[in-house]
């Protein structure tokens, strides 16, 4: 175990590093809405990108009709066909397949990419039974794209630049939604996109969908995103003649020099292919999450001989720790912590770890998820702060209103699906936050599947699609 006390001070430093007190992080919340408020004024005028997304209108239940949707926003993407039936069906029918972008692609050129995706929608269009397939209609589709976006009208886009691992040079500036069209024309296909949102809007769309009180929606997968309803009035930037717009805020990128960084989380960004950028999302996603504990145990490896003399090469491979088996570690209750050693041997190569290693192991663990929970926590009292809905606004009389509205906040992504504690500390710090009065009227809920379904709400209900 090598020297234990420096093990011990690395972690010691770390925690303290994570260790996010409510006061610091209302003041990440004060300078988030700062961002917000400089990017709603002008586009690019804050940290914060606050892109509109021409979604003016948001699904109510009454929405009836096919709708294809295509979800491109990470490593997988999926396609899907569903029924809506209105306030009494809801979402009737639903088919999707699910493909993985092959890694290839997602470093390669704009048409290879394109294509791939069109001929998988093409094999996937109308392989169905005759009443959930209509023929002779030209087919709508609504394209989930989860990366920033330019956007000029609902079905229209062009991309900013790309993240989470994809990096294909020549879509950046392109309007997504011709390259796509392009493409399923290339197929032989009819089928025009009636809406381009982002997977945070999908989610937004399917939560309102079923209930009306839904106002934000939260992203916590492989990336992390948020978006929420603005009041016409406090968009500057936009001319139109709506009562809202829904706002992609784009909170993974790197609005704040006040994150709560170490010297790992320094060394991550270096080494990423977006150095410089989406700080934010770099601390709280599921892309990131094993990697940041890679490094800190390779930093005890380091200095301080934890796995012995030497530093498992293992350990040196960016892929070898990911978020995954970093939470099956985390929520080990064996008493003999069986299941870390097993991670540990398997994943990077060191066998007979001890008990004390690995508690050592999953307090980083805990440090690592708790500060991205409370971070992404920190991130939604920002936004319930920015639409009034954090229990500070004062009533008429100075007094603190009564009766505040409900505000349901839709969150997906396997991160927060599939990550207990992440839950749990993303729950508690918000109450922490909010005080318990107010946080009762605000309920975070699991929305899955907004990205896919969402698309298709939205080309179901948006005043533009015919
Ligand atoms: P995407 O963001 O690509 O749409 P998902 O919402 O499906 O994808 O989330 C996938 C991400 O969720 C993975 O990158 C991974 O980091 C995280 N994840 C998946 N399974 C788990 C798990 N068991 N525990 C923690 N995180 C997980
Ligand atoms: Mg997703």
């Amino acid at each position: 175990r090598g020297n234990w006390n420096k093990s011990l001070s690395i972690l010691k430093e770390f925690q303290s590093v994570c260790s996010t007190p409510a006061e610091s992080l209302w003041s990440l919340v004060d300078e988030m809405i700062a961002e917000m408020e400089a990017g709603l004024a002008k586009e690019g005028g804050g940290k914060m990108r606050m892109l509109l997304t021409f979604v003016d209108n948001l699904p109510n239940g009454n929405e009836t009709g096919i709708f294809y949707a295509l979800d491109l926003g990470g490593t997988n993407f999926r396609v899907l066909r569903v029924q809506l039936g209105g306030k009494e069906g809801g979402v009737m029918r639903k088919e999707s397949r699910e493909a993985a972008i092959p890694p290839e692609l997602m470093q390669g050129t704009n048409k290879e990419l394109f294509d791939y995706i069109a001929k998988e929608l093409a094999d996937f269009a109308c392989t169905s039974d005759e009443n959930f397939c209509p023929r002779g209609k030209r087919l709508q589709l609504g394209f989930t794209f989860s990366f920033p976006i330019h956007q000029t009208s609902i079905k229209s886009g062009n991309l900013i630049n790309w993240t989470k691992g994809f990096a294909v040079p020549d879509t950046v500036g392109k309007d997504v939604v011709k390259e796509l069209e392009a493409a399923i024309t290339r197929q032989g296909l009819e089928m025009r996109v009636s809406a381009l949102v982002n997977d945070t809007v999908g989610t937004l769309a399917r939560g309102h969908f079923v209930d009306e009180d839904v106002m934000i929606s939260v992203i916590l997968g492989t990336g992390t995103n948020a978006c929420y309803v603005e009041d016409a009035a406090a968009i500057p930037k936009w001319h139109g003649r709506s009562r809202f717009m829904v706002i992609n805020t784009e909170w993974g990128s790197s609005w704040s020099d006040n994150l709560p960084r170490a010297d790992v989380d320094e060394a991550l960004d270096a080494e990423s292919i977006n150095p410089g950028d989406q700080f934010f999302e770099k601390l709280v996603s599921g892309m990131y999450l094993g990697d940041i504990l890679r490094r800190v145990l390779l930093k005890m490896a380091t200095e301080a001989q934890l796995f012995g003399d030497e530093v498992p090469s293992k350990l040196l491979s960016p892929l070898s720790l990911t978020t995954p088996k970093m939470c099956a570690m985390h929520h080990d209750e064996t008493s003999d912590l069986h299941e870390v050693g097993r991670i540990l041997s398997e994943s990077i190569g060191v066998d007979d770890t001890s008990l004390e290693v690995r508690q050592l192991v999953v307090e980083v663990c805990e440090a690592v998820a708790m500060r991205a929970a409370r971070l992404a926590g920190a991130g939604i009292v920002g936004i319930l702060k920015k639409i009034g809905r954090d229990g500070s606004t004062s009533g008429e009389n100075g007094s603190v209103r009564s009766g505040a509205p409900r505000t349901v906040v839709a969150v997906d992504g396997g991160l927060y699906e599939k990550y207990p504690r992440f839950q749990e500390h993303l729950q508690k710090v918000v109450v922490e936050m909010l005080g318990e009065e107010t946080a009762q009227q605000v309920s975070i809920e699991l929305s899955q599947d907004g990205s896919g379904v969402g698309a298709a709400l939205i080309a179901a209900c948006c005043p533009s699609a015919p």
